[in-house]
């Protein structure tokens, strides 16, 4: 397809160029690929008499009165006052309103006949429209020539400064000087058997449908071809990593065996699954690419100390990054605990090491003298090199970005990689989104494993859960208390970490309370962790830092303040923290007056179920995979139509389709296949 700016566009021109930058779209196509969010049936015109309450109505109507309202010291009056008008048809008449909106009043005229669109709502005892969409028509004018009225009119997501109405104008006019020259990618013979429309049809019907039907047909095709070309990707990227040569481990299983004797306690079935999982990959001539969930509590750490043996014993290097300096020294120590005594050369790499010894390391690291290294984004510093990197291992994978975590295997040829992560994803998303990995998961807790009661607390009763920590603190416990923010805000329902520290030192005076957030320096964090593992301090009044990685056994009671204003995983991760195997942990929510049943609701999952997997599945429903990885984190180019939670089943499909023709076609030659081929190009896939 032709390469027009979106500047030249109709109705776009060079200052909204960057508005429509910023919805994502920056081309032709991805204009015509910005597909409406839902509908809105406003084909038939109601009278005036049968309007009902709570119900969206469009009515044709003329406008018999019209004011501005500026109400005395009303928070309205400053931004515009009210605007109402009177409207009537031969049946009756009905009062809108407009709030900030007086602008509006120059634009209509008593005599006017309007197109009025919205809910009707009762404000005292009366029906009215507030804030409906409207355009002037004639008399006699029916709806016809309007893009919204009269017609199914599709609502899409927008920015400041693009109206939903420019929004459709815009559209319309593009769809039909454009449609017609874009590119059908997905390959005729599916579009026979699924019975899909052409692009032409489809892209036409999806912005501006003659009924819901059509509408329909078009979202499933664009569902199905979101899924399909991301599946194709996934299989083109695995075709071509088996192409590739990698290291061939050789097996040390008397080396893994004096490990697992090392441990103190012996490994989950499910570790010793995913540990045989690893080892077969590991043996393969072409690179490892394994993702493994497990849980928080799940003993991943073990999992990957296993590759870093082996690793080791072929006499490769292996390195292993972590998020945060508190986890990769925790990580190091453990390493050095259960490796050291083979022998091996085990370092820390992270930013505040002094320059000497920092060059000293990289020295002996190039040179191959260090066997495992342990450290944050360090590591993926250009300076850092190796001599011969075998294996990469990335923790809390989900706390990087794609390309940091692309950096490191980079500093080998082809290094086997595991990549561990405790968010739990349904199997479904994880194959859409990560599916050329390899897929190992730890479904089962050590044994033993407490999980937290988990209880959501009304505001009024603060003090008791402040009587229940010290109770537990007596006991001899510690305690962790989370807050959202660090520093107060505009918003009053939010508490604050600064706001409340010295208050919970007063109410928790004899007991030891520190601070630990994210702008701290840090050493002063690393002493903070230091003084509450020697039980010196008894509460830790934090933010989420302490999410990843602090391990702190004798912690039993966590609170957390505005847990509406948390994720579910992440909430989740949070209560993973003190999940204990020897006394029974408290994760409290703090629940505050007012919230939203929504709110509510999502609340009630986390204290419903410890799954995560289940707690995965329920946020992605309300969310869908783009809130729920943020853009930068899903590693795919981001799903715009498709929610592979619910449209599992045309996930499957989809694949099914992608499977056969990569394994038949793997290098796209065959000319059927030249549409696929250019779906990867324009979209920027290969
Ligand atoms: P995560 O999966 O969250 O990274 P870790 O690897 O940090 O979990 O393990 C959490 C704790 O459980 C550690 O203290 C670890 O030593 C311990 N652990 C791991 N596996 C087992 C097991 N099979 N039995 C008992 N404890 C275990
Ligand atoms: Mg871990």
């Amino acid at each position: 397809m032709e390469q027009v700016e979106l500047r030249y566009l109709k109705g776009i021109g060079p200052k909204n160029e960057k508005l429509f930058n910023k919805l994502g779209i920056y081309s032709v196509r991805d204009l015509l690929y910005f597909f409406p969010v839902r509908y809105e049936d406003r084909r038939a015109v109601t009278s005036i008499k049968d309007l009902k309450e709570e119900e969206p109505a469009l009515i044709h109507a003329r406008i018999m009165a019209k004011q501005v309202k500026r109400v005395g010291k009303n928070r309205f009056s400053r931004r515009g006052g009210i605007f109402q008008i009177i409207v009537a048809d031969s049946s009756g008449k009905i009062e809108c309103v407009w709030f900030n909106q007086s602008y509006l009043n120059d634009s209509v005229s008593v005599g006017d006949w309007l197109l009025v669109y919205g809910k009707v709502t009762r404000y005292k005892g009366k029906l009215q429209f507030t804030c409906p969409d409207f355009e002037k028509t004639e008399k006699d004018e029916t709806a016809d020539s309007s893009l919204n009225f009269g017609r199914i009119v599709g609502m899409y997501r927008l920015t400041e400064g693009i109206s939903q109405k420019r929004m459709r104008r815009v559209m319309a006019e593009n769809v039909k000087n454009y449609v017609h020259k874009i590119e059908d990618y997905l390959p005729f013979t599916i579009r026979k058997e699924k019975d899909f429309l052409n692009i032409t049809q489809s892209i036409t019907n999806i912005h501006l449908p003659c009924d819901f039907a059509a509408a329909e047909r078009a979202r499933a095709r664009f569902i199905f071809e979101e899924l399909f070309f991301s599946q194709i990707t996934v299989y083109l990227r695995k075709a071509k990593r088996v192409m590739q040569s990698g290291v061939a481990f050789k097996m040390v299983s008397r080396l893994l065996d004096t490990l697992k004797q090392r441990l103190g306690f012996s490994l989950t079935s499910a570790q010793l699954k995913v540990i045989g999982e690893i080892c077969e990959d590991m043996q393969k001539p072409y690179p490892m690419h394994r993702l493994l969930q497990g849980d928080v509590g799940s003993g991943k750490t073990v999992v990957a100390l296993c590759a870093l043996a082996i690793c080791a014993a072929n006499e490769y290097q292996a390195s292993l990054m972590v998020p945060t300096e508190i986890l990769a020294y925790q990580h190091y120590e453990t390493c050095k605990r259960l490796l050291g005594p083979f022998g091996y050369t085990i370092e820390l790499l992270v930013s505040k090491i002094p320059k000497a010894k920092r060059r000293r390391l990289l020295e002996n690291l190039a040179g191959g003298k260090i066997d495992i290294v342990i450290g944050t984004h360090s590591l993926i510093e250009e300076d850092v090199q190796f001599k011969q990197l075998g294996l990469v291992v990335i923790d809390e994978q989900h706390k990087f970005g794609v390309s940091q975590r692309a950096l490191l295997p980079k500093k080998g040829v082809n290094p086997d990689c595991l990549v561990m992560s405790a968010t739990p994803i349904p199997r479904s998303l994880a194959l859409s989104l990560y599916g050329d990995l390899d897929l190992s998961i730890l479904d089962e807790l050590p044994r033993g494993r407490k999980n937290p009661e988990t209880l959501l607390i009304p505001e009024g009763k603060r003090n008791k859960v402040y009587e229940f920590i010290k109770g537990k603190l007596r006991e001899g416990r510690q305690a962790y208390i989370v807050f959202p923010v660090i520093e107060e805000s505009q918003d009053q329902d939010l508490l604050s970490l600064n706001q409340m520290y010295g208050e919970l030192k007063k109410i928790f005076s004899e007991f030891q309370v520190a601070i630990f957030h994210g702008r701290m320096k840090k050493e002063e964090k690393q002493k903070v962790v230091e003084q509450f593992c020697q039980k010196k301090t008894h509460i830790l009044v934090a933010t989420t830092v302490i999410e990843v990685g602090v391990n702190i056994e004798n912690a039993t009671v966590m609170v957390v303040e505005n847990p509406e204003r948390f994720g579910l995983a992440q909430l989740h991760q949070l209560r993973g923290r003190i999940r204990r195997a020897d006394y029974q942990p408290h994760f409290i929510m703090m629940r505050r007056q007012n919230l939203s049943e929504h709110a509510l609701a999502r609340l009630r999952v986390i204290a419903g179920t410890c799954d995560g997997f289940r707690i995965a599945e329920e946020d992605l429903k309300s969310r869908g995979p783009g809130d729920f990885f943020g853009h930068s984190q899903s590693g795919f180019p981001y799903l715009k139509i498709a929610n592979p939670l619910n449209d599992i089943k045309i996930l499957q499909e989809a694949r099914r389709y992608a499977y056969q023709i990569i394994k038949k076609d793997p290098q796209l030659i065959e000319s059927a296949h030249k549409p696929i081929r250019n779906y990867l190009k324009d979209w920027f896939l290969s």
